[in-house]
C-alpha cells in the first residue's frame, strides 16, 4: 500500500489502516507500506505511519528523500523492516545482497544526509501548506469544467478526476 497516496491523493484514517492490517492479519499477508509520502497531508486526521499501530503484521516500509524533500530523481531511500516474528529473516538477508551488488543513490547525497535529516519541522510545513492551496485551485478550476469532478486531495502530490457525464 502507498499512504498518502499516488495517485489518489488520499491519506487513510488509523481506523481504515487497522482494518487492512486485519486482513493481512487473517490471510498472512505482509505488507510493503510505501510511506514516501509520510506527512504530506492537510486532513484533520493526521498521517499515522503503519507500523505504529500495534499488530504481528510483518511490515516493511519504504521513505526516501524524492518527495518530502522535493528532490525526485536523487534516488535516495531507505526501507525498514518492521519483523514481529522473524518472518522477514529471508527478506533482510536479500536486502542486504542487493545493497552490496547494485549501485543505487550515489555518494554525495548518502555523505549529506546527516545533514539533510536535520531539515527544520518549518520547511516540511511550508511545503504541505503550498500543496494544500495548490491543490484547492486544481479542484476549484478543474472542477469547473463541465463533466469533470475533482476529488478532494488530502494529501501526496495528485488529484483524482472523475468524468460524470457524457460530453456529447
Ligand atoms: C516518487 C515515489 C517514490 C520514490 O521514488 P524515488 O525513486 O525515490 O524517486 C516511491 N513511491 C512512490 C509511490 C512514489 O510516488
Amino acid at each position: 500500500m502507498n499512504n498518502p497516496s499516488n495517485p489518489c491523493g488520499s491519506n487513510f484514517t488509523r481506523k481504515h489502516l487497522e482494518d487492512i492490517l486485519d486482513v493481512a492479519a487473517r490471510n498472512y499477508l505482509p505488507i510493503i507500506a510505501d510511506e514516501i509520502y509520510a506527512g504530506m497531508n492537510w486532513t484533520e486526521h493526521p498521517f499515522t505511519p503503519l507500523y505504529e499501530i500495534p499488530s504481528k503484521v510483518p511490515i516493511l516500509t519504504i521513505g526516501g528523500l524524492a518527495k518530502r524533500w522535493l528532490v525526485p530523481g536523487w534516488r535516495v531511500g531507505w526501507v525498514v523492516l518492521h519483523d514481529r516474528d522473524g518472518a522477514f529473516k529471508e527478506v533482510r538477508r536479500g536486502i542486504g545482497n542487493l545493497t552490496q551488488t547494485q549501485l543505487h543513490p550515489n555518494t554525495l547525497f548518502q555523505a549529506a544526509l546527516p545533514k539533510i535529516f536535520k531539515t527544520p519541522q518549518s520547511f516540511f510545513d511550508g511545503v504541505v501548506k503550498e500543496l494544500q492551496k495548490n491543490a484547492q485551485v486544481v479542484k476549484e478550476e478543474l472542477g469547473k469544467a463541465p463533466g469533470l469532478k475533482v476529488v478532494e486531495p488530502q494529501g501526496a502530490l495528485y488529484a483524482m478526476v472523475s468524468l460524470v457525464q457524457k460530453l456529447n
